[in-house]
């Protein structure tokens, strides 16, 4: 079950846990990415953790991206401690999971296609976002006629709640919804939600610092670990960087991936400074130093705003 929640963080050479970045390779990574994993890497090193790379390439994978990703984190400086473990290696990992929710009766098959899903979803009344629960009580006839089509069923949790909450350093107490959430896709690949829990907790991650797109798995990722006995960890869900537009930053914003900057002529160090600029660590044509970032690195002085950026284009 759940850690014991910490008043005070011990001092750094006495933490045992660990934070880490898990980018899915499927492109390089643009200045809101490389400002996420900044941010991961200060909140851990802070605080005396180690720092894990994980590539999540379950799914989307580009040829490429992950060798550039990595590259470009350590051309900002940014270091990471052992082996970079990538999830489709680890697949026996995510069966056991399955098998163990799958032993306490808390799975069931779903036939539902996305439109189904989608149409149901809308119904007046349907909390936002939440699977209907249209294939959790079939009877075994429902369930033969469901499957006759010869689709590979997706497998679903049998969630017992339908809200649950975690303790967000930016968020605070953050409670969000929880439905029966997908833990195998039809095509047989493990479900993200159920990846990421079994990878932070057996990687013995407790710190876990990304986007704040993700704020809202939070809860059924949280409560995923709790079903498994698995310990939750501390969440900082970091602000993400937007064009001017206010929508998230894309390709035709400008140069947004460290390549792009660079091929207009800035070096790893400027983008690095761009990015603790945006953050309050630096001050305009201060040169930055990674013990110096660490040093001035307050989580409760973070920006709590999305970065508007406007990425330069020439
Ligand atoms: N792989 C996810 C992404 O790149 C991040 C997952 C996570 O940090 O939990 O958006």
């Amino acid at each position: 079950m759940s850690h014991p929640s910490r008043q005070s963080e011990p001092p750094p050479h006495r933490q045992s846990g660990a934070g880490r970045f898990a980018p899915s390779p499927s492109g390089d990574l643009h200045l809101g990415n490389l400002r996420t994993a900044l941010l991961a890497w200060l909140f851990a090193r802070s605080t005396g953790r180690r720092f894990l790379m994980r590539i999540e390439d379950l799914d989307r994978v580009r040829d490429g991206a992950r060798e550039r990703q990595l590259s470009d984190l350590t051309e900002l400086g940014l270091d990471w401690d052992g082996e970079v473990v990538s999830q489709s290696h680890r697949l026996r990992h995510y069966d056991d999971a399955i098998a163990r929710l799958h032993a306490a009766g808390l799975t069931y098959e779903c036939f539902c296609t996305r439109r189904e899903i989608l149409a149901a979803a809308s119904a007046p009344h349907a909390p936002q976002g939440a699977y209907p629960g249209t294939c959790r009580n079939l009877t075994p006839d429902e369930r033969m006629a469901r499957g006759s089509g010869g689709r590979t069923p997706a497998l679903r949790l049998r969630a017992d709640v339908s809200s649950f909450t975690v303790n967000d350093v930016m968020h605070g107490r953050y409670t969000g919804l929880v439905d029966d959430l997908v833990l195998r896709r039809g095509d047989g690949t493990p479900a993200y939600n159920l990846a990421v829990v079994v990878d932070d907790a057996e990687q013995g991650i407790d710190q876990v610092v990304r986007g704040d797109d993700l704020l809202s798995s939070a809860p059924r990722q949280a409560y995923l670990a709790e079903l498994l006995d698995l310990p939750t960890p501390t969440y900082a869900h970091v602000p993400l960087a937007l064009n001017e537009e206010g929508k998230r930053l894309a390709k035709r914003d400008g140069a947004v991936t460290l390549e792009q900057l660079k091929a207009l002529g800035r070096n790893p160090d400027q983008v690095l400074h761009i990015l603790t600029t945006s953050l309050g660590l630096t001050v305009q044509d201060e040169s930055v130093n990674h013990d110096l970032l660490l040093d001035r690195f307050e989580p409760g002085e973070l920006p709590r705003e999305p970065w508007v950026i406007r990425p330069p284009t020439s």
